[in-house]
C-alpha cells in the first residue's frame, strides 16, 4: 500500500468507539439503550451479509438490534404494519429496511413509511429536503462517512472544487449537497458530473477533492486527474482474479495503483469508504435515541 492513503478502517473504528463510549453513557445517565430494527426481505445473499455485519457493529457499540426477516413473497401490506409497530415503539430509535427489496414492494412507498426520526439510512424525502435546505437531519451514511474521512483527514473543503462522478440518489447527490453547504467541513465549490457528459476528464482535471460514485471499474484513470488531487473511490466492483480462493477480488471505480502516485491522498477498496458506511448507521442510531431522550 502507498502510504498516501486515508485509511477508512482506522477512521470507522475511532468513530465505532465513540459511539460506544456514548452509549454507555446515555444508558448511564438516562438508562436509555440506543435500539435498532433491520428488516430484510427475501434471501438476497448480499443483504443477508450486510446485515449480519450491521449486527455485528451494534454489538460492539452497546446498541441494541432486532432483525426481522420476511420471506420473498411477503406482501407489501405486511412490511407497512411492521414498519408502523416500530414508529409506534419508544425501545426503537432507528429502522432500516435492507435494499433492494422484491420488485413488487414498492420501495418509495416503504422509505416514506419510515418516521424521518427513525430513518437512520437517510433515505426519508423529509430528511432528503432538510438536507438539500441545510436542516438538521438524518445523513445518510455513506455521504456522511466521506464527509467525516474528510475531516478526520484534516482536507479543508472550503473554497475547493469538489467533483463527484455520479448522481445517484444514496451516494452522487447528497454528498455534493452535504459538501456544498455554508457550513463547516463543507462549503465547497461543488461539480456533478455523470454518464450524459460527453467527456468526463474535463471536469476530473480541475478537481481539488474527487469523489468518484460510478459502479464501473476504471472510470477514473491517471491521466485523467492532475497532481495533489486527493480522492475518494466509492465504488465497490467485483473483479475475476483466479489467484484469489473466491474466484474474484474486489476494486474500486478509479485506477487505484496509476492514480495513486499523482494524488495526495487517496481512499482504498477495500479499506476506504465502504468500512465507513456502518460506523455513520451506528452514528445515525446514537443520534436518534438522543434526540428521543432530549428532543430539540
Ligand atoms: P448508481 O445508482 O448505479 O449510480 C451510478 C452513477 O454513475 C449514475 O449517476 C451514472 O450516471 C453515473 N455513471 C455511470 N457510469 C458513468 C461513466 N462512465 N461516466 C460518468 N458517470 C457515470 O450507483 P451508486 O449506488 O451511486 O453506487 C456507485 C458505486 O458505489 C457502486 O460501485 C456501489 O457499489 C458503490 N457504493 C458503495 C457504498 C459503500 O461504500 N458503502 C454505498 C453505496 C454505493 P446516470 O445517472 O446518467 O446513469
Amino acid at each position: 500500500m502507498p502510504n498516501n492513503i486515508i485509511d477508512g478502517k482506522r477512521i470507522a473504528q475511532m468513530i465505532k468507539d465513540e459511539v460506544r463510549e456514548e452509549t454507555r453513557m446515555l444508558r448511564e445517565t438516562h438508562g436509555v439503550v440506543p435500539g435498532l430494527a433491520f428488516l430484510l426481505v427475501g434471501d438476497d445473499p448480499a443483504s443477508r451479509t450486510y446485515v449480519a455485519s450491521k449486527e455485528r457493529a451494534c454489538d460492539y457499540c452497546g446498541i441494541h438490534s432486532v432483525t426481522l426477516r420476511l420471506p420473498a413473497e411477503t406482501h407489501e401490506a405486511e412490511v407497512h404494519d411492521k414498519i408502523s409497530a416500530w414508529n409506534n415503539d419508544p425501545e426503537i430509535h432507528g429502522i432500516l429496511v435492507q435494499l433492494p427489496l422484491p420488485e413488487h414492494i414498492d420501495t418509495d412507498r416503504i422509505i416514506e413509511a419510515i418516521s424521518p426520526v427513525k430513518d437512520v439510512d437517510g433515505f426519508h424525502p423529509v430528511n432528503v429536503g432538510k438536507l438539500m435546505i441545510g436542516q438538521q437531519g438524518m445523513l445518510p451514511c455513506t455521504p456522511a462517512g466521506i464527509q467525516q474521512m474528510l475531516i478526520r483527514s484534516g482536507i479543508a473543503t472550503e473554497g475547493k472544487h469538489v467533483v463527484v462522478i455520479g448522481r445517484s440518489n444514496i451516494v452522487g447527490k447528497p454528498i455534493a449537497n452535504i459538501l456544498l453547504q455554508k457550513a463547516a467541513g463543507a462549503n465547497a465549490v461543488v461539480t456533478v458530473a455523470h454518464s450524459a457528459a460527453a467527456d468526463i476528464s474535463v471536469f476530473t482535471r480541475q478537481a481539488d477533492i474527487l469523489i468518484v460514485a460510478t459502479g464501473r471499474v476504471n472510470t477514473v484513470t491517471a491521466d485523467m486527474v492532475r497532481e495533489g488531487v486527493v480522492v475518494i473511490d466509492v465504488g465497490i466492483n467485483r473483479i475475476a482474479d483466479n489467484t484469489r480462493e473466491r474466484g474474484y477480488r474486489i476494486v474500486g471505480d478509479v485506477d487505484f495503483d496509476a492514480v495513486a502516485e499523482k494524488a495526495s491522498l487517496i481512499t482504498p477498496v477495500p479499506g476506504g469508504v465502504g468500512v465507513m458506511t456502518i460506523a455513520m448507521l451506528m452514528k445515525n442510531t446514537l443520534t436518534a435515541a438522543r434526540h428521543a431522550v432530549m428532543p430539540g
